[in-house]
């Protein structure tokens, strides 16, 4: 059995695998597509001491990283199950969708989220080409220029704010009648003058010139007319969900699915830790999914070495 065993590869699980083969122990890393969202990004400016990187390049020197050290990298590996150790100290099993089934005496869970589409044309093709998810990092690519949020909870509101800061004019566009932010984001977007707020409307397309965005569509949901409004960029903010659909019976879970865990990295399961955007750690960012990860290793080693000898 593994005393370790990550099941994720992107910067979380990489993370966790430097940290933990370090320690001389058996150390395992399950990924379906190792490199996670990092294989999806372009231009990464927040990187701190690489100024710029780009995310197919990171991916590369993640699994490079990994890889220089003692560890058995199974990508391309999906897990379906965990079946948590039935007396602590006992074997965790991790079941694979390919049949396999992989013991191990602490297990690090970093498979990451995805975000929620709009699914409507020109979303996909123009990916990256001033369609985003994510303003922390994208927010300046669009300095001086006319953007839309879409999506009015809380981290839309958020996302609004904050670019309202950075760009020229924001467009924040709900669907429902409403928005449903927390009144306290929604008094302080009413206060900003370069934002204006459309509520009833469901985005029907991104439009572009055949290289980047050029607006989007959307329709009154009141009325039924379509408008149309010109646009450099657009911050898709619906919700991230966690890859946490597997892990229902295994772990506790938030009422958004992610795994609950504590300042060390532990799950509901003693020996079971998480890191990275799979989990509530309150900011989702590659920065912080390593040094999460690396916490995760860290506890993992203490719960190990603290286990009666085998
Ligand atoms: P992920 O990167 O999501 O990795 C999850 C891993 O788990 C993957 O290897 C995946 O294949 C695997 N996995 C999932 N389910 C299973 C399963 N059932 N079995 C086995 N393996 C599984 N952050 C920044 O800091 N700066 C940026 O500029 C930036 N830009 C971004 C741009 C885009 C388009 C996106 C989508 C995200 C961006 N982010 C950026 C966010 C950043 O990518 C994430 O915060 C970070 O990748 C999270 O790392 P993670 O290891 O927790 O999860």
């Amino acid at each position: 059995p593994f005393d370790v065993l990550i099941v994720g590869g992107g910067p979380a699980g990489a993370a966790s695998a430097v940290y933990a083969a370090r320690k001389g122990i058996r150390v395992g890393v399950a990924a379906e597509r190792f490199g996670g969202q990092v294989l999806d990004t372009m231009g990464i400016e927040n990187f701190i001491s690489v100024p710029y990187t780009e995310g197919p390049k990171l991916a590369v020197q993640l699994e490079q990283h990994v890889k220089d050290n003692e560890v058995d990298v199974m990508n391309l590996q999906t897990a379906e199950k965990l079946i948590p150790a039935k007396e602590e100290g006992g074997l965790h099993e991790l079941r694979l969708a390919n049949g396999g089934s992989l013991k191990a005496r602490s297990i690090i869970l970093s498979t990451g989220a995805r975000w929620r589409k709009i699914n409507v044309p020109g979303e996909d093709e123009y990916r990256n080409k001033g369609v985003a998810y994510c303003p922390h990092c994208d927010g300046p690519l669009f300095k001086g220029k006319r953007v839309a949020v879409i999506g009015g909870g809380n981290s839309g509101v958020e996302a609004a704010i904050d670019l309202a800061g950075i760009v020229a004019h924001v467009t924040l566009i709900e669907y429902a009648s409403e928005l449903r932010a927390d009144a306290v984001l929604q008094r302080k977007l009413a206060s900003l003058p370069n934002v204006k707020i459309i509520t009833s409307a469901m985005t029907t397309e991104v439009r572009g010139d055949g290289e980047k965005v050029v607006g989007l569509t959307y329709k009154d949901r009141n009325h039924g007319e379509m408008h149309e409004v010109a646009l450099e960029g657009i911050f898709v903010q619906i919700g991230l969900v966690p890859n946490t659909e597997w892990l229902k019976d295994a772990v506790a879970l938030s009422k958004h699915g992610e795994i609950e865990i504590d300042a060390r990295g532990e799950t509901s399961q003693p020996g079971i830790f998480a890191a990275g955007d799979a989990t509530t750690v309150p900011y989702k960012q590659i920065v912080v999914a390593m040094g999460a990860g690396s916490i995760a290793a860290l506890s993992a080693f203490d719960y190990l070495i603290r286990l009666p000898a085998q």
